[in-house]
């Protein structure tokens, strides 16, 4: 193998070593790393290196050991990854003692981290002939290999898988607590025979599928697949240039039917009592609100299961799913499947459960406008429906109405839609390893922007307000739980009236207004978010990114700053 004594590192970009996006290297020395890139850059930078070869590689001419291979990578032009906290460890100084022997002068560092570490050695021993993926990867390789992906992210409770298929390597990332993070890789062709082994055993998949078209399905127990406690894996499946493809691979762990309290999910009092309401009635329409992923399907399967008992198990009730997730043991369930035509499955069972005339009916979504007008049919014929739609707040499920072709009429009649409930999911920091938003800002990792506003709403200082730390061997990430933050609103006359006028800003005034001035005392989900924040249980940086931001809160409900304090107060005295 040619061995490149001569540094040629500016392959790409400029030399601005600062940073930026041009990425060009200058010797920093054998003490400094490039600080200037960010890690996306040093990544992107190292698989891209076409003019270097792996000198610690399979055939590299530095003898290593695996071990080794986990902390550092030699390149002949110089350039050398070192995995995070191994710059100073023993086996690494003598690896590029190793290196110098070689006749390469080791000088430019770029720090990444493990996982990434093991992508790059694949992609380049790949690159050189070495390990060859077998090109007929066999069927009961393809479905141990997806078993095992599946078992290490139901281990590590992982929500998602995501794959992706890149020219030199397969990426897998797995998402917890709602954060991404690599676990891993795998050469291409196996990582598309992986996917396609999912595919192989999914229950729907539709017809005429291949690798160069977009593909869903679910997996169930009868898969084989699972482990214990995953009862259903969603598939989602897009082909990227080159024919290759990317998957992502939702896991939906079992919730045992006979837990049916929601008063352990997060919800505040007022909102748990709100739902208690909602569920003594059996007519109405209920919907909940959230992305994937934000504990609706736990909230709604809960709710539901209590309800059944709290009836005395004398109410029907039929579910509309595609496909069914509920476990719900008192009703009947029907799966949905899209129509060869591209129809909507859900409008020819929603109108055989309505002739079949239940108490309740559930339909897992409404998205069509067919399904919409059978939903406020069933409804307006006395009975209860619960269902989801896509909303990014609890009152703009009433827009989706409106654009679901809902008649403002009905909309604003008080029978029709009673109950709102929009929610997300967050991850509550690690006791163990929090910091104090004094220390955050010391270390400058937030503005002082951001403390001066959290000092401004909570009436506290820096020293008593906590961020997410870094991470201990009690938690995942500085992530302990999860937890709801939510917004609920019953629905009443005033309101709805309001909102068919097209009266917003008094319509919002209406809702968040204090039951003794009149209003229903609604609490925007920014503000369940911050009393989370304020008594140290969520990272604000997190609750900016997945509710809102604080400047927004500020501007447009300070007069609820006063009800914050306070409710901030009640949850810590609960904590304690
Ligand atoms: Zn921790």
């Amino acid at each position: 193998m040619a061995v490149m004594n001569k540094p040629t590192v500016s392959s790409k970009g400029g030399t601005d070593a600062k940073g930026g996006k041009g990425i060009g290297l200058k010797p920093g020395g054998e003490d400094s790393f490039f600080t200037g890139m960010t890690e996306d850059d040093r990544k992107e930078y190292l698989m891209n290196m076409t003019d270097a070869a792996l000198l610690t590689g399979e055939i590299g001419e530095i003898d290593v050991t695996e071990d080794d291979r986990r902390r550092i990578a030699v390149f002949s032009n110089g350039v050398c990854a070192i995995a995070t906290n191994s710059r100073w460890s023993p086996d690494v100084k003598a690896v590029l003692v190793k290196a110098k022997r070689a006749n390469v002068e080791p000088r430019y560092f770029l720090e990444v981290d493990t996982a990434f570490m093991v992508n790059l050695y694949e992609a380049f021993d790949k690159s050189y002939g070495m390990d060859e993926p077998e090109n007929d990867v066999p069927e009961v390789e393809r479905q141990r290999k997806l078993k095992d992906l599946i078992a290490l992210a139901a281990s590590r409770k992982a929500s998602d898988i995501h794959m992706r298929v890149l020219r030199r390597y397969t990426e897998v990332k797995i998402r917890v607590f709602g954060r991404v993070q690599e676990i891993g890789s795998m050469p291409p062709d196996e990582g598309m025979a992986v996917m396609q082994a999912a595919f192989s055993v999914a229950s729907d998949v539709g017809e005429n599928s291949s690798i160069m078209s977009f593909q869903q399905g679910a997996l169930n127990m009868k898969s084989g697949v699972l482990p214990p406690g995953v009862d259903m894996l969603r598939l989602q499946y897009s082909p990227t240039s080159e024919n290759r493809g990317a998957l992502v691979a939702r896991l939906k762990f079992s919730t045992p039917a006979n837990e049916v309290e929601i008063d352990t999910l997060g919800y505040n009092d007022d909102q748990i009592k709100d739902i208690i309401a909602f569920r003594r009635r059996t007519n109405g329409l209920y919907i909940l609100a959230g992305k994937v992923s934000s504990g609706k399907t736990t909230t709604l399967q809960r709710t539901l299961n209590k309800m059944y008992l709290e009836k005395n198990k004398e109410i029907s009730m039929f579910t509309i799913e595609e496909p069914v997730e509920l476990e719900l043991p008192g009703a009947i369930q029907c799966p949905v499947k899209k129509k060869p035509d591209g129809t909507d499955g859900f409008v020819e069972a929603m109108k055989s459960a309505l002739r079949s005339d239940p108490n309740i009916i559930v339909v897992g979504e409404i998205r069509s406008k067919e399904t919409a007008y059978l939903a406020i049919q069933a409804v307006m014929t006395g009975h209860a429906l619960w269902s989801t739609v896509h909303a990014g707040y609890a009152l703009g499920i009433l827009d989706r109405l409106t654009d679901l072709g809902v008649e403002s009429w009905k909309l604003e009649d008080p029978g029709i839609v009673r109950g709102l409930i929009y929610q997300r999911l967050c991850g509550v920091i690690c006791k163990n390893c929090r910091t104090t938003m004094e220390e955050a800002l010391e270390k400058g990792r937030v503005s002082n922007e951001l403390v001066e506003q959290m000092v401004h709403i909570f009436g506290k200082g820096p020293d008593e307000l906590y961020a997410r730390g870094k991470g201990c061997s009690e938690c995942k990430l500085g992530l302990a739980s999860r937890t709801v933050v939510a917004e609920t609103v019953p629905t009443d006359p005033e309101l709805l009236s309001l909102y068919s006028k097209g009266m917003r800003r008094e319509m919002f005034q209406y809702w968040v207004k204090p039951v003794e001035e009149g209003g229903l005392g609604g609490r925007p989900v920014m503000h369940h978010a911050l009393t989370k924040v304020g008594a140290g249980l969520l990272d604000i940086d997190e609750v900016e990114e997945e509710v809102d931001l604080v400047s927004e809160y500020i501007k447009n409900f300070s007069n609820l700053i006063p009800r914050l304090r306070e409710d901030v107060a009640e949850l810590e005295a609960t904590l304690e």
